[in-house]
């Protein structure tokens, strides 16, 4: 075998195995399920593409009314004393959470797929 055609699998090796990384890096990022915690308790867990208006009722009277639209969760209402869980507006994946403290509420978004260690690659996924 030559050296030149040693460096051509070489590559399309290089190529093949870059390609299936952004694959997995793409999925992990996908966030699909919305799960919302009251007090580290999970209390729901429903997927992002079904619209929906989530009450979560406590029995001290707190409520948080949770949307899903468009892809996206946010806070619709809330009977907190900051209302700073509906100030953080939309979220669109698992890189932020929304958080009512004073009701112990946190919603958050997962994927199908644990986002996995890869944050030392050099790769830019736009
Ligand atoms: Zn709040």
């Amino acid at each position: 075998m030559k050296k030149k055609d040693i460096i051509i699998i070489a590559l399309a090796l290089l190529a093949a195995l870059a390609l299936y990384l952004v694959s997995q890096i793409s999925l992990g990022a996908e966030a699909s399920v919305v799960v919302v915690t009251v007090d580290s308790r999970e209390v729901l867990r429903k997927p992002l593409a079904l619209e929906n208006r989530y009450e979560i009722a406590q029995d001290d009277g707190s409520l948080n009314v949770i949307r899903v639209e468009d892809g996206a969760v946010f806070m619709e209402e809330a009977n907190c004393r900051d209302g700073l869980c509906i100030r953080q507006g939309k979220m669109k994946n698992g890189a932020k959470t929304i958080v009512c403290l004073p009701h112990k509420v946190v919603v958050q978004l997962e994927g199908d797929a644990p986002a996995s260690d890869n944050s030392d690659l050099d790769v830019i996924i736009q």
